[in-house]
């Protein structure tokens, strides 16, 4: 096997190792990632202190709807009794009686008002709930397939070392530590595969002359824009 040919496995095994890795860490990141979460429990919790609140003002409106019923049964037993005779003091009663009357309305209206209220913020919080229980139940989903993925992606990368390990041998010190060197600095390609008679990585036309050297079996010649080790299968 050539030298680029050796180098250009390893390349290979890398890059898988690499992509791995990159896909472990989008994993985790998306695994770490309760935005969606937080916003959904913020909304069922806002809409659920809401609807307390406005739960509240109708038991009021309610309160006051039947303290102003005892009042007007108070009046009318008043009125109907026959213990007050005096015409003044019986007008005053049934004057009485008929503000009481049009304040009920009044009080009426506006606890029919909160019941509607009521309704609303009811279905706002059932809504939030929903959308709470849909967000809690994918993200349970999506949580064991990521976590499924992430085992197969650290098994693969094991076996992928293990391939690493074979690969390494039988390539030359030097050679090797050409190749980490470039790896650092060409962000993770150091070696190129010619495609035709141009750098697959950038490009580039390859001159005759290096073109064959890539071709050799016993050579290593780099591609003189990039850099990158050149093989040509
Ligand atoms: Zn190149």
């Amino acid at each position: 096997m050539s030298r680029s040919k050796k180098l250009f496995k390893l390349q290979k095994i890398d890059t898988a190792i690499d992509t791995a890795h990159k896909r472990i860490s989008d994993i985790e990141s998306i695994l770490a990632d309760d935005e969606e979460l937080k916003r959904a429990q913020k909304k069922e919790k806002n809409t659920r202190l809401e609807l307390e609140e406005k739960k509240k003002i109708l038991q009021r409106a309610e309160r006051e709807v039947r303290d102003q019923e005892r009042k007007i049964a108070q009046n009318k037993e008043k009125l109907y009794s026959g213990k007050i005779t005096n015409p003044k003091e019986l007008e005053d009663l049934q004057l009485e009686a008929e503000s009481l009357e049009r304040y009920l309305a009044v009080l009426e209206e506006r606890q029919l008002e909160a019941m509607i209220v009521v309704d609303q913020y009811q279905t706002a919080h059932k809504e939030a709930l929903e959308a709470l229980r849909k967000v809690k139940e994918n993200r349970k989903k999506l949580h064991v397939e990521l976590n499924q993925e992430k085992s197969k992606l650290e098994n693969d990368i094991e076996a992928l070392k293990a391939e690493r390990k074979n690969a390494l041998e039988g390539i030359p010190e030097e050679d090797l530590e050409l190749y980490e060197g470039l790896r650092q600095t060409l962000g993770g390609i150091a070696v190129a595969k010619t495609n035709e008679q141009s750098c697959s990585a950038c490009g580039t036309q390859i001159p005759s002359a290096v073109y064959q050297k890539a071709r050799s079996a016993s050579q290593l010649t780099n591609c003189k824009t990039c850099q990158r080790i050149l093989h040509a299968e």
